[in-house]
């Protein structure tokens, strides 16, 4: 796995990707997704010049973290349980899957500053997917008025594992169109200015529909267990 090479190959699809719907390449930011490989394979992303790592579990995170420390940017995004947020609050920079109001509670009591949050969406409706069906959205996003350390700075989906293109890319704008929904509103809590979108295998899409966050593991650094 030549993580290097695979850097660059992902920049230019992304920047093909952002030609042919006229956006700027610097608004995607790659997270390399760490969680099926090593401390050492994710040293080789931050070698590779991609500081935003990703880790899906606590555990993996606090392992990586005791290594690597805030030499990356982290992010947790995976499923969150409320007793873990204790651990894990004072290491990441940013939870992609705020999901439920026992969880933001539970954020914003342990945190020492603002919390940088996506608030996770279904917008695949399949059962097995976590996150807000799309119509609890916008109620679930204006309840966090009254938790000051939330700040939610967009919105994050996973797409079905589907090969259909127009199944992804309705997943994707679905996404877009709640984004939008949610700046009109002008919540000061919520500017929600980022979609966290896209996977190794449907990343293109992903930023053709307006992914500000991508998050990519296999296609970057592999896959080792
Ligand atoms: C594992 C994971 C990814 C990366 O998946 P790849 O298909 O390996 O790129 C992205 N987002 C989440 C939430 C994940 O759990």
């Amino acid at each position: 796995m030549n993580v290097q090479e695979n850097v660059i190959q992902i920049k230019e699809r992304i920047e093909k990707a952002c030609e042919r719907v006229n956006r700027n390449p610097k608004d995607v930011k790659i997270i390399a997704v760490t969680k099926y490989v090593s401390v050492e394979t994710a040293q080789l992303a931050l070698e590779a010049g991609i500081k935003d790592l990703g880790e899906n579990r606590d555990q993996g995170l606090i392992d990586k973290y005791e290594v690597i420390g805030n030499e990356a940017t982290w992010h947790f995004i995976g499923s969150l349980q409320s007793r873990k947020v204790k651990d894990i609050i004072d290491k990441v920079a940013y939870i992609h899957s705020l999901d439920r109001k026992s969880l933001a509670k539970e954020i914003n009591k342990r945190a020492t500053q603002k919390v940088k949050c996506f608030v996770q969406v279904n917008t695949s409706g399949e059962q097995s997917k976590h996150g807000l069906q799309p119509d609890d959205t916008i109620s679930f996003i204006e309840s966090l008025a009254e938790l000051p350390n939330i700040e939610v700075i967009g919105l994050m989906t996973m797409a079905p594992f589907v090969e259909d293109e127009n199944v992804l890319r309705d997943t994707f704008k679905h996404l877009k169109e709640l984004q939008n929904i949610i700046i009109h509103k002008r919540l000061p809590f919520a500017p929600c200015t980022e979609l966290s979108m896209g996977m190794s295998n449907d990343f293109e899409i992903a930023v053709e529909e307006g992914a500000t966050y991508i998050r990519i593991g296999t296609a970057l650094v592999g896959k080792e267990y």
